[in-house]
């Protein structure tokens, strides 16, 4: 089956005897002891069920794992590595889970902080307790591309695991497992919700090996699982995943152009640029180029703080993913230590019109 008939199909387990054409909502958090396989929903419910089988499904993966948020989903991983474990991971990785890297499992692995588009970078950090190398493309927010088949090409001489954070790409532009990583991580919150009202993460795994048990006793037994709500609406939006992917690509190419030639822009990072450095790999490795860019305001970081207040149809909020388009400048949220120029702007840019967007940014720089 192709990827949109996978989306509107693949998220349902109909084990309602009236056989509704849609999943229904199952609330009930027991279930009565029987032959069937649901007991108690921490440890499995047919919403979260029909969520799992359509992201492996659109991952091309074995099995997949959701969990109540994306932070939650990225953290199963590192606790179910063996103590003392050390990770390879971006220097430009998402600050959240960063974050989990550095505060909560200090003490218990190491970290290393590398540019992942170095490849010589990457060998030079594996060590004897090595364990995983973790991939963020296109990263955050400058958009820059990992060459996800050499990383892999690298761990498998050393024998590590590949996790890939596949949030911006979305699973309709970029599948890390064909390329030969372990798993991936999204962010559900984002492009696979689509819409700015659900939390959510997911793991999909190549195999049902060792490391994936352990994922999955995690999921049930930490407990940091979404609700049947949150997997029934995030099936719901899945069904028109591959369509608003195309919408997005569409309408992130229109903006990049005419972003990239106004006189009051700096530099554009957007992969489906040829003047961008990772063009090339960016089109060997994802089939669109989804809908995050940023782009540098001439003037400084009051220039762009200006021309964010005089936007009308873009939200002035962090996030990403849904139908509406939002703004932020990156170096007034990452606080003191960010190493994103302080007059950069980065753009989630939605389903509204084009043009309508375009005038609005026209508008807003005055010209
Ligand atoms: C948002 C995001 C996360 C974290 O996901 P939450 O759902 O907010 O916990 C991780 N990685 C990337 C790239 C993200 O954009």
């Amino acid at each position: 089956m192709r990827v949109e008939t996978i989306a509107i199909h693949a998220g349902t387990i109909i084990t309602d005897s009236n056989r509704p054409a849609i999943q229904p909502i199952t609330t009930s958090t027991t279930f009565e002891h029987h032959d069937g396989s649901m007991v108690y929903t921490r440890a499995k419910n047919p919403n979260r069920l029909a969520l799992e089988q359509v992201l492996a499904k659109l991952e091309s993966g074995q099995d997949a794992a959701a969990f109540s948020s994306g932070n939650a989903a990225a953290m199963a991983i590192y606790q179910a590595l063996p103590p003392g474990s050390h990770i390879i991971a971006p220097d430009d990785m998402y600050h959240g889970i960063r974050k989990q890297l550095m505060e909560i499992f200090r003490g218990i692995h190491e970290t290393s902080f590398v540019d992942m588009t170095d490849l010589e970078a990457i060998r030079g950090a594996v060590k004897s307790n090595t364990a995983l190398i973790w991939i963020e493309t296109p990263s955050n927010p400058l958009l820059k591309i990992s060459d996800i088949r050499s990383i892999v090409g690298l761990a498998k001489e050393f024998g590590l695991k590949v996790a890939c954070d596949n949030t911006f790409a979305s699973p309709i532009f970029q599948n890390p497992i064909l390329m030969g990583a372990d798993l991936v991580m999204h962010s559900t919150t984002k492009f696979l919700g689509g819409h700015s009202d659900i939390l959510g993460g997911a793991l999909v795994t190549k195999e049902s090996d060792e490391l994936w048990e352990k994922i999955k006793m995690i999921q049930h037994i930490g407990g940091a699982v979404p609700s049947p709500f949150d997997c029934y609406f995030l099936c719901r939006s899945i069904k028109t995943l591959p369509y608003r992917m195309r919408a997005h690509h569409h309408n992130s190419s229109a903006l990049a152009l005419f972003l990239s030639t106004h006189s009051q822009v700096g530099k554009v990072y957007y992969p489906g640029l040829p003047t961008h450095e990772g063009y090339e790999l960016a089109k060997s490795q994802m089939s669109g180029f989804s809908g995050m860019l940023s782009f540098t305001v001439k003037g400084g970081a009051d220039k762009a703080d200006e021309l964010i207040s005089k936007l009308r149809i873009f939200t002035h909020a962090t996030s990403l993913g849904g139908v509406e388009s939002l703004i932020e400048r990156r170096a007034a949220v990452e606080g003191p230590q960010s190493l994103t120029p302080p007059n950069l702007l980065r753009v989630s840019v939605g389903l509204e019109n084009i043009e309508d967007l375009i005038e609005d940014l026209r508008l807003a720089f005055g010209q």
